[in-house]
């Protein structure tokens, strides 16, 4: 991280790039207004990298960014860029950058966006910050990322009218949720819906143990309360060939009949919760703040309920792991002796 050093700004570049997430049009408002409240210049690229490098952008003003504080998205769209991942896309980028004298550039994304914001550092002289914006909360160095509290209610709000049917027939659902690297969606999904059954990437060793797993506790749960609705909540991209293959091996390895349903894309949608704009807004404003204290190559995080400056590189390196506890809680609530 940069020692800090009071610093004058005159214009800064702002983009959105891989995965959208509800809310990341409140951090784009408040980014903007806030710098244009210290006298600085904001300008929006479009399409994520692609935008700095295609000279794609738009200026940004307080009428651009009215009204869009709930609203899910991102007005500056967002995308994914393999030219970035180049030296000649990131030069070209670089160039871009200079020509219009921009001081820094923050950029709302994932965990791809900033390792690619890192590499960037080798060809901008600039200042850069990344606002962590990701449904799946996966990001080191931050309590939340701007999106994650939305998914949850989605999914939760969906999961449970599948409840209701499956409570009618006394069926078996196994329902995917977003999240191909880390299990916060699934674990608070699961928690929140009472799940019966919750597959992380934190608790799957394997295909024939899952199965074992799932058909020894839907017989004992079965014991318990009889015939009833079961809930497997499991993370995307774990038990190979996703919830259809699982509920096609369940039949097969223990003639228990389970209906497989994929939440898919409604989990980036919708406009955002109250805690994601809030989250937004504090996290928009504190990047403005620590560029005008002359912080670089840093990530907005939130601890608590202060945003603090986490190294870029460190928050790229570390891997964020779900809490362990709650998910052995939840396995407890559903192991009654
Ligand atoms: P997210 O930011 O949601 O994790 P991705 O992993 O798809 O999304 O990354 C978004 C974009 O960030 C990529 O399309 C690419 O432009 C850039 N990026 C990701 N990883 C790198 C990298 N190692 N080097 C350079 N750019 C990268």
């Amino acid at each position: 991280m940069t020692a800090s050093q009071a610093k004058t700004i005159k214009k800064i570049a702002l983009l959105t790039s891989g995965g959208d997430a509800p809310g990341m049009n409140a951090a784009i408002r408040s980014t903007t207004l806030y710098a244009l409240h210290h006298g600085i210049e904001v300008i929006g690229f479009r399409h994520g990298y692609n935008g700095l490098i295609n000279n794609e952008f738009i200026r940004l003003d307080e009428p651009s960014v009215r009204e869009i504080v709930g609203r899910g998205g991102t007005i500056l769209k967002s995308a994914r860029c393999e030219e970035f991942k180049t030296c000649e896309g990131m030069k070209q980028a670089a160039k871009n950058l200079s020509a219009q004298n921009i001081d820094a550039l923050i950029v709302i994304g994932g965990d791809g966006s900033f390792a690619g914001l890192v590499k960037f550092k080798q060809f901008y002289s600039g200042q850069t910050i990344g606002i962590p914006g990701t449904i799946d909360n996966d990001i080191d160095g931050t309590d939340h990322t701007i999106g994650f509290a939305t998914a949850v209610d989605t999914a939760v709000n969906a999961i449970d009218k599948i409840r209701d049917t499956a409570d009618a027939f006394e069926r078996i659902f196994v329902v995917e949720v977003m999240g191909r690297k880390s299990g916060f969606l699934a674990l608070n999904v699961g928690v929140a819906c009472a799940a019966e059954h919750i597959i992380t990437f934190e608790n799957f060793s394997n295909p024939g143990i899952e199965l074992q797993h799932i058909a020894t506790k839907v017989e004992r749960i079965k014991k318990h309360r009889g015939k009833c609705s079961h809930l497997i909540v499991s993370a995307e991209n774990l038990y190979p060939g996703g919830a259809n293959k699982l509920a096609s091996d369940l039949a097969d390895y223990a003639a228990i009949e389970c209906i497989p349903c994929i939440l898919g894309y409604i989990q980036r949608g919708g406009d955002p919760v109250a805690k994601d704009r809030i989250l937004a807004t504090h996290m928009g404003a504190h990047a403005i703040q620590e560029l005008l204290a002359g912080n670089s190559d840093i990530m907005i995080g939130i601890e608590g309920q202060f945003c603090k400056p986490i190294a870029l590189s460190e928050s790229v390196e570390h891997h964020k792991g779900v809490n362990q506890n709650l998910l052995d809680i939840q396995e407890s609530l559903q192991d009654l002796r």
